[in-house]
């Protein structure tokens, strides 16, 4: 039996008298106010032990982690047909970079950088009458709380400031990968992107990837084991923007981070893991998630690899 609690509250206590470097993101002004403080982990295991220390009953804004859920309904509704127009290859470059879609004549690399995460909204705008308040449903049938909701506030901040988002979104309709209006695509994006859940909720929507047989509320199965399987190798090859590579040599799960400062991470088959610490390092991923889970992946000797 690997002592997971103690090996949790141990490094939970190293990391948090560490120094807490980097800094929160900047760039949307609603996420800039968050106290750089916060630290929290949960972890939930198949068999039934589950965890969690510090800030983890505490709603963060889930940012670019909402991309696995928006990603999965549309794997679920339409299948293979939406690698037509995403990818699955690493982009290693920044997830709000224009650069590939020039050369990829706007199919951009993967479905977690922000461009292959709007084209994923355009087929979900498509598709459902109302995605936004789906993904929602999703969420809540996941967690039981039908409180968890999107910020209005990070939302609107970041319509407001969203130049680059704007720009992507307008580059990739010029080549024809966005059928809707680039408004409706990026007010659905930015809305996904502010959902705010604590991570013990971000470990209970997460489960059907840890697990492929979790169902719905109506008792269907979410993602058949060849999709969820594939999910996870988007996650562990593209999730941690350019620093998808060290995520995987140092930590050795498939795992999704935001700029809020969440990270979740799945051992399929065994446990989930989230963290929450708003710092981000240069590369946008949290600063103490990524110190958190590296040394978390090597004390419980416990990884995919
Ligand atoms: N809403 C953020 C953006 O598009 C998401 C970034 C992220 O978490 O990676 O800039």
């Amino acid at each position: 039996m690997i002592a997971y609690q103690a090996i949790i509250d141990e490094l939970y206590s190293k990391i948090n008298q560490e120094e807490n470097l980097g800094q929160v993101a900047q760039y949307i002004p609603e996420l800039a106010r968050i106290d750089p403080n916060y630290f929290g982990v949960y972890f939930s295991a198949v068999e039934g032990e589950s965890y969690g220390i510090g800030d983890w009953q505490r709603n963060f804004s889930i940012q670019s982690i909402s991309k696995v859920l928006t990603l999965s309904i549309a794997y679920r509704l339409l299948g293979d047909t939406i690698w037509k127009r995403v990818g699955v290859e690493p982009s290693g470059s920044a997830f709000n970079s224009l650069i590939q879609l020039e050369t990829d004549k706007g199919i951009p690399r993967n479905p977690m950088i922000n461009g292959g995460a709007m084209v994923i909204c355009d087929m979900l705008l498509r598709e459902l009458k109302n995605p936004m308040e789906e993904i929602l449903q999703f969420i809540r049938k996941m967690t039981l709380n039908n409180q968890i909701d999107y910020s209005d506030a990070v939302f609107q901040s970041e319509k407001l400031v969203g130049y680059r988002n704007i720009a992507l979104c307008n580059f990739i309709k010029s080549y024809g990968n966005i059928e809707n209006s680039p408004e409706e695509v990026l007010d659905f994006y930015f809305k996904m992107c502010s959902i705010e859940m604590n991570c013990q909720e971000l470990t209970q929507v997460f489960s059907y990837l840890v697990n492929s047989n979790v169902t719905n509320a109506a008792g269907e199965q979410i993602l058949s084991l060849s999709q969820a399987k594939r999910v996870n190798a988007i996650m562990q090859t593209c999730g941690f923007y350019d620093e998808s590579g060290e995520f995987s040599f140092k930590v050795g799960l498939p795992g999704k981070s935001g700029v809020g400062g969440g990270i979740i991470a799945v051992h399929p088959n065994k446990y989930s893991i989230a963290v929450w610490s708003p710092k981000l390092n240069a590369k946008g991923n949290s600063y103490r998630g990524m110190k958190f889970l590296e040394q978390f992946t090597t004390k419980t000797e416990l990884s995919i690899f």
